[in-house]
């Protein structure tokens, strides 16, 4: 018997259903395709890219040293697989389920191909989430749309069993794994100087010192920006060097250990809104009727890290720096950008995408939904004053002065607080003067959304 492994977003070999189960054949050809439907969306950029080769080169070199290898192919799923049956002469291909339109789509161009090459689509959860979307759902209704109750039913929710990596594979003579591709040649263009290595070998040392050492500051140091104390994993979860599965278990029962894991849950959250309802990628998930401004130098400004509100400017560089951001910095500038500025939260996604390594279709978009007050928030019409933002998250203003290092000379009020820098040494140092008054749009977003 020979299976197919179709690796998409599961690029891990522990605790890998997708993997564990393909591998009980005689033999299983492991195989990612570059999707050239995906690759020609805006969703494909560099900093993700380069991220994903690291992935597969990681990938390639685990399953090898099983004995296996990594097929690496071009084109259309669902073409590129069926070719493969063919080759190899398989029976069985095995994938994760995901809940993108997008994913679910690839899903049923599989499943149509392969039943006309006679061989059967074994589709795995709770593979990218911890419970499959559709798992933990409220009497009559297919998902929750309030995170509490939503966490209090994840909790209770049993686990699947962790799966174990496969110790030996075999692959069928003779089957050509193929070159992985340079960077440049599928997704060109400059990559944010600082990014983090993709691979699951990379992913488990940061997994495990996380546990060691890190998460026991995490309840009173999550939102600290300078401290920097979250986990950073949230780049190696979105391709699936690790499983949330296995991250949920080995986390213990403390109480920084369940902040944490009730983090992993908003994941889920995240997804199991988007499977719902998976339109939300682009449209309000509860519309209230906004008519976002038109101001394209507002948003550069914003998307430049140049608006003169220093924490706002921190977040949009720490973002082009590291194609990573702080979640209180997501909070902060997408709070500024939709309710502040008052534009549409599809332009800040979309930024957002063009540079995060863990640029999740759910979790992106379902946030930023959440943020502009179109998606789950209790309290949808809540606006965040960056000025207090940065004196609470900020107190040491070292998270300003490591990002918007022109201003590092700066007393820490002024940083805090543009209102308190002098001009002159602000057109000094080549800092802009803020691009609003802060408190008068704030309140005039009050005013007007705020009450409708
Ligand atoms: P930790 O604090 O260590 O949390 C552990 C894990 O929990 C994360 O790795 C992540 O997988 C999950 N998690 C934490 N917070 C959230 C959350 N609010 N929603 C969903 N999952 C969460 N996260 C993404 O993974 N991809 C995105 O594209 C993304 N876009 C966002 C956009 C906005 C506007 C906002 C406000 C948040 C966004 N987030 C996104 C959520 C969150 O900011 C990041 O997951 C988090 O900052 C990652 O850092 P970490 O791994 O150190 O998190």
């Amino acid at each position: 018997r020979t299976t197919i492994c179709l690796f998409t977003r599961d690029l891990r070999v522990h605790d890998n259903p997708v993997l564990r189960h393909a591998a009980r054949a005689d033999r299983v050809v492991p195989l990612f395709v570059f999707d050239e439907t995906l690759l020609q969306l805006p969703f494909t950029r560099p900093n993700r890219i380069a991220f994903l080769l690291g992935c597969l080169r990681d990938l390639r070199r685990s399953l090898g040293e099983a004995g296996g290898g990594l097929v690496v192919r071009h084109g259309t799923p669902a073409i590129e697989v069926a070719r493969l049956v063919d080759e190899v002469g398989a029976t069985e291909v095995h994938v994760a389920a995901d809940v993108s339109a997008y994913a679910r789509s690839r899903e049923n161009g599989l499943r149509l191909a392969l039943a006309e090459h006679g061989c059967t689509l074994h589709v795995h959860e709770a593979v990218v989430t911890a419970h499959p979307p559709g798992r933990v759902t409220p009497a009559g209704k297919d998902h929750f749309a309030v995170f509490t109750p939503y966490f209090r039913r994840w909790v209770e929710t049993p686990p699947r069993r962790i799966a174990a990596a496969p110790e030996a594979l075999r692959m069928p003579d003779g089957v050509r794994t193929g070159p992985m591709p340079a960077r440049e040649d599928l997704c060109p263009g400059a990559l944010s100087p600082e990014l983090p290595r993709g691979g699951e070998t990379t992913a488990r040392q940061q997994m495990l010192r996380w546990f060691e050492q890190g998460v026991a500051d995490y309840d009173e140091g999550h939102d600290d920006l300078a401290g920097d104390a979250t986990s950073r994993l949230s780049p190696y979860l979105h391709f699936g060097c690790l499983s949330p599965v296995e991250i949920v278990a080995r986390a213990g029962r403390s109480e920084p250990e369940r902040a944490f894991v009730r983090q992993l849950a908003w994941r889920d959250f995240h997804h199991q809104m988007l499977a719902a309802r998976p339109g939300c990628s682009h449209l309000d998930y509860r519309s209230r009727g906004d008519r976002w401004r038109d101001d394209p130098e507002a948003f550069r400004a914003w998307r430049d890290g140049r608006t003169g509100i220093p924490i706002v400017d921190a977040g949009m560089r720490q973002l082009s720096r590291e194609g990573w951001m702080h979640n209180r910095a997501r909070l902060i500038t997408a709070s500024f950008l939709t309710k502040t500025l008052y534009l549409d939260w599809r332009l800040g996604a979309q930024h957002f995408f063009d540079l995060l390594v863990d640029g999740d279709v759910a979790n992106n978009d379902m946030n930023w939904q959440w943020v502009a007050g179109t998606g789950a928030d209790t309290r949808p019409n809540r606006v965040l004053n960056p000025m207090r933002q940065a004196e609470r998250y900020d107190p040491s203003g070292n998270y300003i002065r490591r990002y918007v290092p022109e201003l590092a000379s700066l007393p820490t009020a002024a940083l805090h607080d543009p209102r308190r820098m002098d001009p002159t040494e602000r057109d000094r140092l080549g800092y802009p003067a803020p691009l609003v008054d802060v408190d008068e749009a704030n309140a005039h977003f009050r005013n007007t959304r705020g009450r409708s």
